[in-house]
């Protein structure tokens, strides 16, 4: 709170000094200013658990959509580590559309989270929807996602940057660049520097597909931001089929990482079917991410 009031002040101040025109001393040019990129600085390294974020090394995150039960998330577990997958992710508490949908399993899924954790040693990423479970999701959890629909709840997002675990940030589901950046600025601003953005597609005219996935965002938010950016291929297009092609495509364009939904009986998740990969699948993509990443590294060094 007190950091974002004296960033307030601070600007009203700059634009004061743009007004009467006395502005000698540099005036920032961009109103995200603690995420913005100043000239020469390197894409800033996240950490959740031991794995690094921004290194220059893509990051695959793998795990189903929900938690749904033991079974099914240690399955998926054993099989994203085994694959190479770094980070699992699972929802514990999901923002549904509907309010009829399935919900998530809550606390019993956090849990499963942390005995997947145990027994296969990943960091794991999950979903927190209320400033009020923010303290119970990060006693679990390595990092906290805020999810698409919430990337503008500021009460949220301050939560978030009142604690030290690193945070997720997806792109709202029609939000510009600005918009979101401004979102990551809160979560800094009130402390927290340990933020990963994530593309996973914007409403767009066409309904063919669930989102259309702006891949120019990864490298204009290079130039944009420090922060390290990552893609969603299973959101951004909501078809099976897409996400290993949308990967690569990711990775070339310059991602830091992937989060990928994937689960062992694919028609049979709970949610978001259509756009989960199976296991083999899912094994396949990381190795097709290596090689795609091992030929465009130079570009990005
Ligand atoms: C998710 O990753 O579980 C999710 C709900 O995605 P999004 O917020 O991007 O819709
Ligand atoms: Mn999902």
């Amino acid at each position: 709170m007190q950091s974002s009031k004296l960033i307030e002040h601070a600007d009203a101040g700059c634009e004061r000094r743009q007004q009467d025109g006395t502005g000698a001393e540099s005036v920032p040019s961009r109103p995200y200013r603690l995420v913005q990129r100043s000239p020469g600085r390197a894409t800033s390294v996240v950490r959740v658990g031991n794995v690094q974020i921004g290194g220059g090394r893509p990051v695959i995150i793998g795990g189903p959509c929900s938690v749904e039960s033991e079974e099914q998330l240690l399955a998926t577990a054993e099989a994203v580590r085994t694959a190479g997958g770094e980070i699992l992710r699972g929802g514990a508490f999901k923002p549904r559309t509907s309010p009829y949908a399935f919900s998530g399993l809550g606390e019993e899924a956090l849990l499963l989270l942390a005995l997947a954790r145990a027994r296969t040693g990943l960091p794991v990423v999950t979903e927190v929807i209320e400033p009020g479970d923010v303290a119970l999701v990060a006693r679990y959890a390595d990092m906290l996602q805020i999810g698409s629909r919430n990337m503008q709840n500021y009460p949220l997002l301050r939560a978030v940057g009142r604690q030290r675990e690193p945070v997720l940030l997806k792109r709202g589901l029609a939000a510009t660049i600005e918009e979101w950046l401004l979102a990551a600025e809160y979560i800094l601003a009130e402390g927290n520097d340990q933020v990963v953005l994530c593309e996973r597609g914007v409403r767009g005219i066409d309904s063919t597909l669930r989102n259309q996935l702006d891949l120019s965002a990864v490298p204009l938010l290079r130039e944009l931001t420090h922060l390290p950016v990552i893609v969603d291929p299973s959101h951004a297009t909501g078809k099976r089929s897409l996400v290993q092609p949308m990967s690569l495509a990711a990775i070339a364009a310059g991602a830091a990482g992937l989060i990928i939904e994937v689960h062992p009986a694919p028609d049979q998740a709970w949610s978001d079917a259509a756009q989960t990969v199976d296991l083999h699948q899912f094994a396949g993509i990381v190795q097709a991410v290596r090689t795609v990443a091992r030929a465009t590294a130079p570009f990005y060094q």
